[in-house]
């Protein structure tokens, strides 16, 4: 077989694992997130570890991540939340996809969309109780409502849930939480007064998930926790588990002199005679270019910092004296184990957050390789070598023969 040279693990039972633990502390149901590529985890894959770990709702933001994890089979009740006029929103009434109105323009649509497909839509009313992203305001929120129970009485939609998302939540104690929790409480007082009392109330993101019992209602929707992440200040323990791994093999080592400029711009320089490491990834694979000089990498028994610029495909780091040799494994970033990186440590080390380090290596230069099981199909599970089709993602699933980690 070919030697890797770069690659992102995911482990699927690290995901499912994490969902049990977040439904473990909840009575609530449990909607995955699972946006943009599963956060870079792969977004079917995910999607069926999260449901082996007991998940029974689906999250995306747009229509087409709806779509395709139901052209991968998965029947589970879907909602996508962000959806720009003059989509084809039939497709989605007619796939049994669950869908955001948040003003009286987006409800007309939905109501447009479940004439065409001859059905009604399952709508999910969105109050903005503070964020001012999506949804109506407290003030427009009457008109909505009035809108939407016209609308189911006509037989043209029903009202499956009523949802809002915090400004804050993972600043626990922030008196944002009090407020929108308000907020919401009421603009549920004001859709009963409607006749319209949803099956799913839901409002909670993983750090509400995770420090708010009080704000669970019927459904909770954790993104950056099943993939073991924590939204949290590190005071606040999660017993979760990171799922992606960002590792690669150096390409190349050289002993320098003192003084000398490594990588472009020479933004780094040698403080003696030392050996250089060459890791083949970059800003074209997801290393942010902000991490110049800062980011951490493993290699050798020590985490190290990133020497100079990051190039497109490639890092250095000045290795001292330490027996580093071609073929050696860096990792980026991990679970942590025996203190390597995590995504968190990158998010400090320059000033962003761990969702953004994740979501980062979802693209398709690297090759993402799956381990564990966790709602890895029968058939895709039998052997080592895993089809895309099998595992309804771009990527094999499961791990390489003569694969260890
Ligand atoms: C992304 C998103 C979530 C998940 O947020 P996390 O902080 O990752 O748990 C939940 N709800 C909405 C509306 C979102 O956009």
């Amino acid at each position: 077989m070919n030697m890797w040279q770069a690659e992102v693990r995911v482990d699927l039972d690290a995901i499912r694992d994490n969902v049990a633990t977040l439904r473990a502390g909840t009575t609530a149901e449990i909607m995955a997130v699972v946006k943009a590529d599963g956060y870079g985890h792969g977004m079917v894959p995910a999607a069926r570890a999260a449901l082996a770990g007991g998940a029974t709702w689906l999250g995306v933001a747009t229509l087409e991540e709806a779509l395709t994890l139901r052209r991968a089979g998965l029947t589970e009740p879907v909602l996508a939340w962000l959806l720009a006029p003059g989509l084809a929103l039939h497709e989605g009434v007619a796939a049994d996809v669950d869908l955001n109105a948040g003003s009286l323009a987006q409800l007309d649509e939905l109501v447009t969309a479940a004439r065409r497909a001859q059905r009604p839509v399952r709508v999910h009313l969105k109050l903005d109780t503070g964020l001012a992203r999506g949804g109506a305001t407290p003030a427009d929120w009457p008109a909505l409502l009035e809108a939407a129970a016209k609308a189911q009485a006509d037989g043209e939609a029903e009202v499956v849930g009523i949802w809002s998302h915090f400004v804050y939540a993972d600043a626990p104690g922030h008196e944002t939480v009090d407020h929108q929790l308000a907020v919401f409480a009421e603009g549920l007082a004001t859709a009963e007064q409607y006749g319209i009392e949803p099956r799913y109330r839901h409002i909670a993101n993983s750090a509400a998930t995770l420090t708010r019992p009080d704000a669970h209602y019927d459904l909770v929707r954790p993104g950056v926790a099943i993939y073991g992440l924590s939204p949290l200040p590190s005071e606040h323990p999660t017993g979760l588990r990171p799922a992606m791994t960002a590792r690669a093999r150096v390409t190349l080592t050289k002993r320098v002199p003192a003084g000398q400029g490594v990588s472009y711009g020479h933004a780094y320089h040698t403080a003696r005679e030392t050996t250089l490491a060459l890791v083949p990834l970059g800003y074209g694979d997801g290393v942010p270019r902000h991490a110049s000089n800062v980011g951490p990498v493993a290699l050798g028994g020590r985490t190290r910092t990133i020497a100079g610029r990051v190039c497109m495909d490639q890092i250095v780091l000045d290795c001292g004296d330490d027996p580093v040799a071609p073929g050696d494994v860096a990792i980026l970033f991990g679970p942590g184990d025996d203190g390597t990186p995590t995504a968190t440590d990158w998010a400090e080390a320059i000033g962003t957050i761990n969702y953004e380090i994740v979501t980062r290596f979802g693209g398709p230069r690297v090759p993402r390789v799956y381990d564990g099981t966790a709602g890895v199909p029968a058939e895709a599970a039998a052997g080592d070598h895993h089809s895309r089709e099998a595992s309804g993602s771009r990527e094999a699933s499961g791990t390489r023969e003569g694969e260890s980690l």
